[in-house]
């Protein structure tokens, strides 16, 4: 099979119904509201054009959330199809884009401030993150960089920002930090890539620790496999997907709304005394790799 065969398999693989076990209609992917988790609650999501930052934002939404803030370097989804804050508009949740870059702190204080007139933001999910199309133990220096820019700073920037809000505001808001499988395991194509999100778990840690009698909760979330943009269009990940898929105990990769269904949980009411973890949302795959 040559890489372009094992490409296509891949690809092939990710389609939404390819091996997917059904799920009941439920967050993320249903019409109307499904819950009342997040009643009242801003949520701000960056990284929520496209993939699962979208998914997220959609599901907030299905959990009642009063106001949800896309925040990302692009309006358009990468998958194609309407805004995020379009769709947002159409489940009838008060929606609004803000243009970030992630790594730019002045950016990330102008999101913050989008939630001025509205209370302040109640939820932050820093989501936001790359792969770069080369990573490995010779992974060019610069890219390496750029990478910790957004997957690191951008991260810790968000989170450094809602906290100061939410402490000024005396809110005891949930902060909620993407990172990975790849956070908690390391493979050799992704040195970069894991470095960052082991950094991102890491922080999701410490800031639990700093930030909790502030009330304010910190946990770290880690997908395993998702069919995304990011996952189709980063090569050694296509080309490892199956093996990922075949070894995963649910026999299949994972849905962005299915790690949208985690973030909700951390950011309601529902995980009052969860704070410092990193929750995966793997299919079961680091239980056993
Ligand atoms: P994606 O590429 O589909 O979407 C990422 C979104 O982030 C895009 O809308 C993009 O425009 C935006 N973005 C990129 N750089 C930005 C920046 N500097 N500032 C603001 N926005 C920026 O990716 P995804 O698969 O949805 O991944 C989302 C997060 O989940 C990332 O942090 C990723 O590392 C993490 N993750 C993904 C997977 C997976 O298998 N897809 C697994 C584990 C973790």
């Amino acid at each position: 099979m040559t890489n372009n065969d094992s490409t296509a398999d891949a690809v092939a693989m990710f389609s939404p119904d390819a091996g997917q076990a059904e799920k009941p209609a439920a967050a993320g992917q249903g019409g109307t509201a499904v819950t009342g988790l997040l009643d009242d609650k801003v949520v701000v999501v960056t990284g929520a054009a496209s993939g699962i930052g979208r998914a997220i934002a959609l599901c907030a939404a299905r959990h009642g959330a009063r106001r949800v803030i896309v925040g990302d370097i692009r309006d358009e989804p990468l998958e194609g199809g309407e805004s995020t804050v379009a769709e947002l508009e159409r489940l009838g949740t008060p929606a609004q884009f803000v243009r970030v870059d992630v790594s730019d702190r002045a950016a990330v204080d102008a999101l913050m401030a989008s939630t001025d007139d509205h209370g302040g933001a109640d939820v932050m999910v820093c989501n936001a993150g790359i792969t770069l199309p080369a990573d490995g133990p010779f992974v060019d220096a610069d890219d390496f960089r750029r990478l910790m820019a957004i997957n690191v700073d951008g991260v810790f920037l968000c989170a450094q920002a809602a906290a100061a809000q939410m402490q000024a505001l005396g809110k005891p808001g949930s902060i909620v930090l993407m990172s990975s499988m790849g956070g908690v395991r390391g493979t050799g194509f992704t040195v970069a890539y894991s470095t960052s999100k082991g950094a991102i778990a890491n922080l999701a840690r410490a800031l639990a620790d700093g930030l909790g009698s502030s009330g304010i909760r910190v946990n770290a979330v880690c997908p395993g496999v998702i069919d995304t943009h990011l996952v189709r269009t980063t090569p050694d990940m296509t080309v490892a997907a199956d093996a990922f898929a075949e070894r995963t105990p649910l026999r299949r990769l994972g849905r962005p709304d299915e790690v949208a269904d985690a973030v909700v949980y951390l950011g309601s009411d529902l995980s009052s005394f969860v704070t410092g973890t990193t929750h995966m949302v793997d299919g079961g795959l680091t239980a056993v790799i």
